[in-house]
Parts: C-alpha cells; sequence; structure tokens
C-alpha cells in the first residue's frame, strides 16, 4: 500500500541522555528497515535545524524536528514549536503556546504504567480515563507505542475513539531495534513539519505495528 510511512516519536542521544542512539545509527537503521520519515523527538531539547537537515541529506530519508515536553499532565509530543522549554511545564501554558505558533499536540502514552497503579483493580473505566485532563489540550492521541502493553495501548485507543481525537503511532525508540515498531502512515508526502501538521490535523492516515 502506497503512503509516507513515518515513526513519529524517537530519541537519540546525547540529546536524549536515556537513548542509546546516536542519529546517523538511528536513521541507517530507519532507511535499513523501508520508513520514508522519522521525527526526532528529544525530551525537552530542540535539534539545530540545520544538522536536522544535514542528517536527512546523508540518510537518504527525510528528517523532522518535534519535541517531547513533559506537562504537568503527562508527557506530550510537539510539532511546530521552534522554542526550547527546558521544565515541566503546565499543560495549559503549553498550550497555548503551540497554538500561537500553529503547531499540533499529541498526548504521548497517556496510560503508561496504569496497571502498575492498580487502577484495574478500580476498574477504571473508559469513561473516566476519558476525564484526564490532558486530553482537553492535545490534537491527538499516541495510540500504539511500542514501549507500552497491549492493554496500555488498547486503553488509549478507546479512550481516543470516544472523545473523537485522532490516534496516532509512534516507536519512542530509544534504541536501534525499536525503531520503527510502530508507525504513522500518512496519504500524502511532506517535506516540512508545516506539511505534516497539516496532513496529521487533515486526519489522513493510519497507523501500523512494522515489525
Ligand atoms: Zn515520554
Ligand atoms: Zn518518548
Amino acid at each position: 500500500m502506497p503512503g509516507m510511512k513515518i515513526d513519529l516519536h524517537v530519541h537519540t542521544r546525547p540529546l536524549s541522555p536515556c537513548s542509546n542512539m546516536e542519529p546517523e545509527e538511528m536513521i541507517r537503521e530507519a532507511r535499513r528497515i523501508g520508513l520514508d520519515g522519522v521525527c526526532l523527538t528529544e525530551h525537552h531539547r530542540l535539534w539545530d535545524p540545520r544538522e536536522v537537515e544535514g542528517l536527512a541529506r546523508e540518510g537518504g530519508v527525510r528528517v523532522f524536528q518535534g519535541v517531547e515536553i513533559t506537562t504537568d499532565q503527562g508527557d506530550v509530543l510537539v510539532f511546530g514549536l521552534d522554542e526550547e522549554l527546558l521544565h515541566v511545564v503546565p499543560v495549559e501554558e503549553l498550550r497555548a503556546r503551540v497554538q500561537e505558533a500553529g503547531g499540533f499536540m499529541i498526548a504521548a502514552h497517556p496510560f503508561r504504567g496504569f496497571l502498575l497503579f492498580g487502577v484495574s483493580q478500580l476498574r477504571v473505566d473508559v469513561e473516566q480515563a476519558c476525564r484526564r485532563p490532558i486530553f482537553r489540550h492535545v490534537d491527538a492521541v499516541e495510540v500504539l507505542n511500542c514501549r507500552l502493553t497491549l492493554e496500555e495501548n488498547e486503553m488509549a485507543r478507546k479512550v481516543a475513539g470516544r472523545l473523537g481525537l485522532p490516534g496516532l503511532a509512534g516507536s519512542d525508540a530509544h534504541r536501534t531495534e525499536e525503531v520503527g515498531r510502530c508507525i504513522t502512515i500518512l496519504q500524502k508526502e511532506v517535506d516540512s513539519v508545516e506539511e505534516l501538521v497539516a496532513e496529521l490535523r487533515s486526519g489522513r492516515f493510519r497507523t501500523e505495528t512494522l515489525r
């Protein structure tokens, strides 16, 4: 099936110190497994745009800049914001900045660990899960993240469905073997973050587990 295969959620070092992967390795792997594009979403840190261009040129896949920001209500993937926010931000504040910049926000792994906290015993149902404040401030929900359990991803998918928010996929790769495990396939090819945001807004995509 045609379309642009893109991994929306990837961490590289040194900007994400929790990652095991150099950006060049990540891009080599992305190309090897047939991805068309990858998004650098380091924790709170932004790349120099010239370096991103250089990576894309040498690697033969498209590379887009995003960022993962920890808010008081959970982690959010952001596209289209050019300012670096180095601390935990209230989600309302992030929302206002991103809206002003014309960007896009995705609630990242919203139910990571939710079973560990024993909420399953309390039978947190979809209805209750929908009331989490984060969902009032995002454009979409990550419903497929390779580091999560089936149940955690499933809960996110149900909540997104109930709220009428688009569901996106990203690997959240911190190691080469995780690159591209969960991908979003855009119907249309994009060449810039602006075009990417427009396609995410349009809803013309589907999600897939690649490996
Ligand atoms: Zn995260
Ligand atoms: Zn992440």
